[in-house]
């Protein structure tokens, strides 16, 4: 099969590798979508995300769909021919964070294209089937790849608690932003207002219902907002800190983007204030709600797809959006 393998900073290159074989519990899935995401550019330009250091070829992807093709021994809740969705993190399920149900904070997790676990631009991938998930056909296969972002929305909303007529604030219009808007308009928010300087991104937010705020002219605290829920995806501290101003009383302020290791917090705000600031750490238990979102039209994933990449031209879909600032979600398409 053919794979394309980081092989260390800025190179990229197709090589063949041989096909895996599904062992107990597992299925062998022919990838049909992945998209790619900031941390696989971030690997591809630095070689790093903080602790986790390419040190041997890596191969990148983690939001991946595709069809069953093998099934492994002792398989029967997929069936070869199958559409399905890829959970890319695979927990021990035994240690305390797992019994718990917060298999997000295994410390134990095997997560596709973190050192040194392999992902998925590749043409087969091997996975085990409780971590798989059958797509309907109303799945497109680029969304049944986007599952994985959403799902990274739908655990913002729940640590957040939206809930029917929470007034959502969204800071950042990347693509984690832009989903973060969609699930929380799917968990019933009545507002969603998403601030950006990106006037496409903006203009994309607009189009999935939600109030865009170009704080590049309008800073967010002179939008005439009081969010009760503040979902931060811009990972940029000064933007952090002014959103945090506006969150109302009792406010629930949930730490998603990433970008700094510091952020100026307005201490006397959050006491007075008190606001509950959390961060979210990926996601448990999201696909089977992921999926039927999508399945229902109640989001949509295919907005967010600005281009399509085949495995030799993974390197043009990492620099995509350095090229083009109106990218959002390219899309690397292993088996053409
Ligand atoms: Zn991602
Ligand atoms: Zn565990």
């Amino acid at each position: 099969m053919r794979v394309s393998v980081l092989r260390g900073v800025g190179d990229v290159a197709v090589e063949e590798r041989p096909v895996p074989e599904p062992g107990p519990g597992d299925v062998l899935v022919r990838i049909g979508s992945v998209g790619v995401c900031g941390s696989d550019v971030h690997y591809y330009d630095h070689g790093r995300i903080g602790p986790y250091v390419v040190e041997k070829p890596l191969v990148l992807g983690h939001e991946a769909g595709g069809e069953v093709v093998a099934l492994g021994p002792g398989v029967d809740s997929l069936a070869v021919g199958q559409r399905v969705s890829l959970e890319p993190g695979v927990p021990c399920r035994s240690c305390e964070q797992c019994l718990s149900g917060r298999y997000n904070l295994c410390p134990f997790v095997e997560f596709f294209a973190t050192p040194p676990y392999d992902g998925a631009f590749s043409e087969y991938v091997v996975h085990p089937a409780a971590f798989t998930f059958a797509v309907p056909d109303t799945v497109s296969d680029d969304a049944a790849g986007l599952l994985e972002p959403l799902s990274v929305g739908v655990w913002a909303c729940r640590r957040a608690g939206v809930a029917p007529g929470s007034r959502v604030l969204v800071t950042g219009a990347g693509p984690i932003g832009l989903v973060c808007a969609q699930a929380a308009r799917a968990y019933g928010a009545t507002e969603v207002v998403v601030t950006d300087v990106n006037p496409s991104r903006l203009a994309l937010a607009e189009r999935m219902g939600a109030v865009a705020v170009d704080v590049s002219r309008t800073p967010v605290g002179n939008a005439g907002i009081e969010p009760d829920v503040l979902l931060e995806c811009s990972g940029h501290p000064i933007a952090t800190r002014d959103a945090i101003r506006t969150v109302a009383r009792a406010g629930r302020v949930v730490l998603v983007g990433m970008g700094s290791d510091e952020l100026p917090l307005p201490l006397p705000y959050v006491q007075d204030h008190e606001l509950v600031l959390t961060g979210a750490f990926r996601y448990a238990n999201t696909w089977p709600t992921a999926i039927d979102l999508v399945a229902t039209g109640r989001v949509d994933l295919d907005l967010l797809v600005t281009g399509h990449y085949d495995l030799d031209d993974v390197e043009q879909a990492l620099t995509a959006a350095r090229r083009d600032p109106s990218t959002v979600k390219p899309v690397v398409r292993p088996v053409q």
